[in-house]
């Protein structure tokens, strides 16, 4: 990594103006996918027998570390590092720490990370040393055997030794939970309880038709609607006012005293608000998780040392950012919405 970073002001010029796409939205958050591996192979998000890219195309942390900064200079104010799973990816922290500077200086308010809880109790620490106040772990289930089928290759114990070791290095946790038919729906409660006991959020999240998988995604697929509605006969949900800055809506629940979230891509989109874009870990800006068009970031990046190529290409895209997605499930459309994994784009 570079030993003196450069300034927001000499990679972008100053004052930059900020990225609105033609919709008037005002795109202040960045999740970047920093490798496609992972050593998980959730049934809803991989195939069991996936094909990697080969490391050359693979941006390099020194390539992550000024592609996170050219946005943090274009007035993102939230960066998402995620993946695969971002904590497999070797010298991971060196580029939080790097990244960290901009939460210093003030040009980001936010360094935050997607991840499954593997690799938590290792870094849970050094996270905070970085400026990470939070990190979001996906879990779909409580059950270890269950986690075993759903993870295939996931070690139950492990990830509540991360959630553990997370909490007492004091990140606050957000459980991410796709809700799956008839595999976890019968958890829901159980899920709830079990998060807010902790003081942790939960969020529900409906699986998205991204890439081929083993099985149908109509037969996975539970409109969160409907579990909503389940959840409602139960326990006392409100409209929160609370607003993550991400798709998520909540809702405060009086019994638990927890926040419950649910991410309705399909039952309900919020596509009018979004505020994000997607980087792969080989440079490919995608503007919308649900469409195909996307921008190299990875030639501009490597074509010159100075920025001026990337962030051209920054804006450039930004001014392509659809207005939104169209997810379908129906056991009619047979092929999935993208043909990319959610490994692959970054969650
Ligand atoms: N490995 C990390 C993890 O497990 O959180 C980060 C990457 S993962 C792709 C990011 C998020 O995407 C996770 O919460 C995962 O559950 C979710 N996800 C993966 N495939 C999905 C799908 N088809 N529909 C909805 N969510 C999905």
């Amino acid at each position: 990594m570079p030993t003196a970073p450069a300034s927001i002001e000499s990679l972008v010029g100053a004052p930059a103006q900020p990225l609105v796409d033609p919709f008037g939205r005002n795109i202040g958050y960045v999740r970047v996918s920093v490798t496609d591996r992972c050593d998980f192979r959730c049934v809803y998000c991989m195939s069991e027998d996936m094909n990697f890219l080969p490391r050359r195309d693979v941006l390099s942390l020194e390539e992550l570390d000024r592609l996170c900064s050219a946005f943090v200079g274009l007035g993102a104010r939230k960066l998402r590092i995620t993946g695969g799973e971002p904590l497999v990816r070797r010298d991971i922290m060196t580029l939080f720490r790097s990244l960290a500077r901009h939460l210093d200086s003030g040009a980001l308010d936010e360094l935050t990370l997607t991840t499954n809880g593997s690799q938590l109790a290792r870094y849970a620490g050094d996270l905070v040393d970085c400026g990470v106040k939070r990190v979001n772990v996906s879990l779909a289930t409580l059950d270890p055997a269950k986690f075993r089928a759903i993870t295939r290759w996931g070690d139950f114990q492990k990830v509540m030794a991360g959630i553990s070791a997370a909490q007492e290095a004091g990140l606050a946790v957000k459980i991410n939970t796709v809700a799956l038919r008839g595999v976890n729906e019968d958890e829901a409660f159980e899920l709830i309880e079990w998060a807010h006991r902790r003081a942790m959020e939960l969020t529900f999240i409906e699986v998205m038709p991204l890439g081929e998988i083993e099985i149908g995604r109509a037969e996975q697929y539970l409109p969160l609607s409907a579990l909503r509605a389940r959840l409602s006969a139960r326990l006392t949900l409100s409209p929160s006012q609370h607003l993550s800055g991400g798709p998520a809506r909540y809702y405060d629940v009086a019994e638990t005293n927890g926040r419950l979230g649910f991410i309705t891509p399909l039952t309900h989109n919020f596509c009018e608000s979004c505020n994000r874009v997607r980087v792969t870990c080989s440079g490919a800006l995608f503007m919308c998780l649900g469409q195909e068009d996307s921008a190299d970031l990875r030639g501009p990046l490597r074509r010159s040392e100075s920025d001026e190529l990337l962030v051209d290409a920054i804006r450039s895209a930004i001014r392509r950012k659809p207005k939104g997605h169209d997810f379908v499930i129906d056991r009619s459309i047979p092929t999935p919405a993208s043909q990319r994994h959610m490994s692959v784009t970054g969650g």
